[in-house]
């Protein structure tokens, strides 16, 4: 199974999904914080507590700049971990000021030095810093995570493993304009059809699956 063939499957079923769900890639790399070891849902309902200002979400890096790191602990209460997390994303925002909260200033440093100042942020790993690069930065960074991995090895895609080997494998495999859908097609469908107990009937990989077909 290549990539570009899984790319075609999934999209056959799940369609452009238009990741990822935010209003502002600020948004995009708060969320991306927040959805460390939790549900989306969680994710959701600590962002909705930002609460809403004339112009949409009032989650600026303004505003969680001058906040008191007891208040942003308690609106991101939901997401869990949150004394962590409200660390980490004063640690990020601190490094997206660096920019002047500016996206378009942050791409100038080009993918590997972000991806390599976004690394040495707190509480940034691998997984974080290449979904703020892909979805809120639109850089051509592969996003790989747990179910990504589990896909592969139920593929029967052997010799790939750990986080590097897996972004490798897709980035040395697909068009870098389809990066951002697949990795919301794989999250889909693990949460649709590849759990922990997959539910193969009706996986669009089905007919492909090593797993899916024994
Ligand atoms: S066929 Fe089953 S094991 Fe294979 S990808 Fe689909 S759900 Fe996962």
């Amino acid at each position: 199974m290549t990539p570009t063939r899984l790319n075609d499957l999934l999209f056959a079923r799940y369609g452009e999904l238009n990741w990822w769900p935010a209003g502002t890639p600020y948004e995009v790399m708060v969320g991306a914080v927040l959805t460390q070891n939790t549900a989306w849902s969680n994710v959701e309902a600590a962002i909705a507590r930002f609460g809403s200002s004339g112009c949409g979400l009032n989650l600026t890096p303004q505003r969680i700049e001058t906040m008191p790191i007891e208040e942003l602990t308690e609106i991101i209460r939901p997401a869990g971990f949150f004394n962590q997390k409200a660390r980490y994303i004063k640690a990020l925002t601190a490094w997206f000021k660096q920019y002047n909260y500016s996206t378009e200033a942050a791409r100038r440093a080009g993918l590997p030095e972000l991806r390599k100042e976004l690394l040495a942020v707190r509480g940034i790993g691998k997984e974080t810093a290449d979904s703020i690069l892909l979805y809120a930065l639109e850089l051509p960074s592969f996003v790989t995570d747990a179910y990504t991995k589990r896909l592969l090895g139920r593929l029967g895609v052997t010799g790939v493993s750990g986080y590097d080997a897996v972004k490798r494998f897709f980035e040395e495999g697909l068009d870098t304009k389809l990066y951002n859908n697949l990795h919301a097609m794989i999250v889909i469908n693990a949460k649709e059809h590849c759990r922990a107990k997959p539910k193969c009937a009706g996986c669009p990989l089905e007919d492909y699956c090593e797993k899916g077909n024994k």
